[in-house]
């Protein structure tokens, strides 16, 4: 299975992306999470992107692409397929994983996207600021964050869309809850040629 998570920072794409992994047996790829391994362990990749985590801004696409290659060249498997959580966020990072996948893995099955109240993830990511140990989870960087996803990757929305791949998903409610959203949607996606029921 192909996939992809959408939905603005604080929307439980993390959590989400984690059970839905387990669940289907595919590996999750968090860019957010591999830039932030590059910048722990101070590699180049790493001391370039830093600033841009910092302030919450999209690292450049091409640093992003790169890093996106070189993870799916090494060790995706497309016969399982695989998950990616926070990426793409640009049209350049949407068209660039389609050129890539048109050679690899075949087209993506679904983008999932999580549908949150801006107030709502606002809070989220403040609460989390007391349980995680984020680079940008302050409150500017939070706002910042937010107005980013609204100019740059909500857009791809409408790319996604066209394609015919999107699957918007209420975000409210408990991981419980919303887990099963995901799993409902995608139940034709895992069981090919089985009517929706319902
Ligand atoms: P996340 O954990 O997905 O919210 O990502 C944390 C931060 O990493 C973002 O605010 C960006 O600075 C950076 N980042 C993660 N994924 C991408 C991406 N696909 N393109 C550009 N920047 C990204």
């Amino acid at each position: 299975m192909r996939l992809v998570l959408l939905g603005p920072p604080g929307s439980g794409k993390g959590t989400q992306g984690v059970r839905i992994g387990a669940r289907h047996g595919i590996p999750v790829i968090s860019t957010g999470q591999l830039l932030h391994q590059q910048i722990t362990h101070g590699t180049p990749l790493g001391r370039r992107a830093e600033r841009y985590v910092r302030s919450g801004e999209l690292v450049p696409d091409e640093i992003v692409l790169d890093m996106v290659g070189e993870r799916l060249e090494g060790s995706v498997d497309c016969a399982v397929g695989f998950l990616f959580d926070g990426f793409p966020r640009t049209y350049p990072q949407a068209e660039a994983l389609d050129r890539m996948l048109a050679v690899t893995c075949g087209p993506l099955d679904a983008v999932i996207d999580l549908d949150v109240d801006v107030d709502e993830v606002l809070d989220r990511i403040r609460r989390r600021a007391h349980l995680e140990d984020r680079l940008d989870d302050t409150e500017q960087t939070a706002r910042r964050r937010m107005k980013v996803f609204a100019e740059e990757t909500a857009p791809l929305r409408r790319y996604y869309e066209q394609a015919g791949v999107l699957r918007t998903v209420d975000g409210a409610g408990s991981p419980d809850e919303v887990a099963e959203r995901i799993e409902a949607t995608l139940a034709d996606v895992t069981h090919p040629g089985l009517p929706l029921l319902g």
